[in-house]
């Protein structure tokens, strides 16, 4: 996959093709019902899990509102324990950073985990163009980097594949070592054993960040496979990128959101692996890395504060939205063209762009709701593609027959004898097209309602008639 153009044909199209892909349904079908299930239950396991919810949004919201100050903090702290802060403005600003420090330190071995940031900035693309050897280490990844596409979900990135695909991937990249066979034990150790090579040559560790936290420098890192504590463990150098609203004020924030995070994402009480960095080996220590350096990118969301899409900076990366959204079930993460999909992916992909790529992403919502009754830090995710949806309008970029449709629609809404004449008049002649209750296809401009679903019948009398009769 690569990164779109953001037309609204492009995900149009890309989300039909989509649609007609089996494999890929039937990967997306897995997902919405494993992680919602289990989201579920681990909630009904946790009473107070709401009023989590309330304190981590006050949270945010106070640290947002102070995010300079911790900035500084979590700096301040970072240089007490030995380590080193680099800021960029951009993700090529931070790339630089980072191929810097691989000269400064004499890396060209270097082995990376899984981190949104480094996808925003595409780190690996980047040093590997430079002459590094990067692997990237987290299972999915791994396999994503052998078939050269990107993630197609932030927690999950490899969910859009099964275990024939990955099978086919090692086959066709592992010469005479691609020969497990599909069971998925085999297909671990043919990982594994790759792995474990380039774990013990590397020079370099990139980590990303879950929290920053500013009272001790520490950055607190998640992952179900431990790749991220072998490579800090073995290379003696270790970097973080991390963009800056991950910082939190003290180690209590940190563990409420990872209350919140791990049954969030995946259902568990917490992740595998909860790790705690603080800088770099202490004097006299066995283990740690010689150096620690963190790379924080603002990558346009110093922009986003005070603005209306502020709170799109609450994000803890759960994933929950998507793992409940409708759309992205059936399109699938490569769809949205951008690096981070989905609801969240919908407000932010554009909000990081300017507003002049993904914005047509907030049509990619039905608007059911789902994703901000599941999000764990309450971010009004409907209202913000919204905003979007506004400024589209606003801006000339929607779509010309939609635009004079919803001038038509105001038109009406303002004439309300008009408007009920017309509403009537159409819900008859929808009930005639239905058959058995519903309405399989529509003609003219309706078709892309009933393309791809079939759409319940209007009920005989229209909502103000009931009205009328019940007064
Ligand atoms: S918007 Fe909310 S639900 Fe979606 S990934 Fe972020 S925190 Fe999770």
């Amino acid at each position: 996959m690569t990164a779109g153009t953001g037309s609204p044909k492009r995900f149009r199209e890309a989300s039909r093709t989509a649609l007609n892909n089996e494999r890929l349904q039937r990967a997306m079908n897995r997902l919405q019902s494993g992680f919602g299930e289990a989201r579920a239950q681990a909630i009904a396991d946790l009473p107070e899990f709401d009023a989590l919810r309330d304190l981590a949004r006050q949270r945010k919201d106070f640290t947002l509102r102070h995010l300079p100050q911790y900035l500084a903090a979590f700096e301040q702290a970072v240089r007490r324990a030995g380590g080193r802060v680099h800021w960029a403005k951009t993700p090529q600003e931070a790339n630089r950073i980072v191929r810097g420090l691989c000269q400064e330190y004499d890396c060209r071995h270097v082995v990376k985990s899984k981190s949104m940031v480094g996808e925003e900035m595409r780190l690996a693309d980047y040093l590997l163009g430079w002459g590094a050897d990067v692997i990237e280490t987290d299972l999915g990844e791994y396999i994503l980097q052998l078939r050269q596409e990107k993630p197609s979900h932030i927690i999950a990135p490899a969910t859009h594949l099964n275990r024939d695909d990955i099978a086919e991937t090692f086959q066709a990249t592992h010469g005479e070592d691609g020969q497990q066979g599909k069971a998925a034990e085999g297909l671990v150790q043919e990982a594994r054993h790759r792995l474990r090579q380039k774990f013990k040559q590397a020079e370099m560790a990139i980590t990303g960040a879950n929290f920053l936290v500013a009272e001790t420098g520490t950055v607190v890192l998640v992952t179900n496979e431990g790749n991220a504590d072998l490579g800090v463990t073995l290379a003696p150098h270790h970097v973080v990128v991390s963009s800056i609203e991950k910082v939190v004020p003290t180690l209590k924030d940190a563990f409420l959101f990872l209350r919140l995070l791990a049954r969030s994402a995946t259902g568990q009480d917490i992740s595998t692996y909860t790790s705690l960095y603080t800088g770099r080996r202490r004097d006299g220590a066995t283990d740690g890395p010689e150096t620690f350096d963190v790379v924080l990118l603002d990558g346009g969301r110093s922009d986003l504060l005070d603005s209306e899409f502020e709170e799109i900076l609450h994000c803890i990366r759960c994933g929950a939205c998507l793992n409940h959204c409708p759309v992205y079930a059936g399109a699938g993460g490569h769809a949205y063209g951008s690096i981070y999909p989905g609801p969240m992916g919908a407000v932010l992909a554009p909000a990081l762009n300017d507003g002049t790529v993904h914005r047509e992403l907030s049509q990619a919502s039905t608007f059911c709701g789902k994703c901000e009754e599941v999000c764990p830090v309450r971010i009004p995710l409907p209202k913000l593609m919204r905003y979007w949806r506004e400024k589209s309008f606003g801006d000339h970029q929607s779509p010309f027959t939609e635009r004079v449709m919803l001038r038509g629609w105001a038109w009406l809404c303002r004439h309300p004898h008009l408007y009920r004449s017309v509403i009537r008049l159409m819900s008859s002649l929808l009930r005639r097209l239905s058959h058995g209750g519903w309405i399989t296809s529509l003609p003219g401009l309706g078709r892309a309602w009933t393309q791809d679903r079939d759409m319940p019948a209007p009920p005989a009398k229209t909502f103000f008639e009931e009205w009328e009769d019940k007064r």
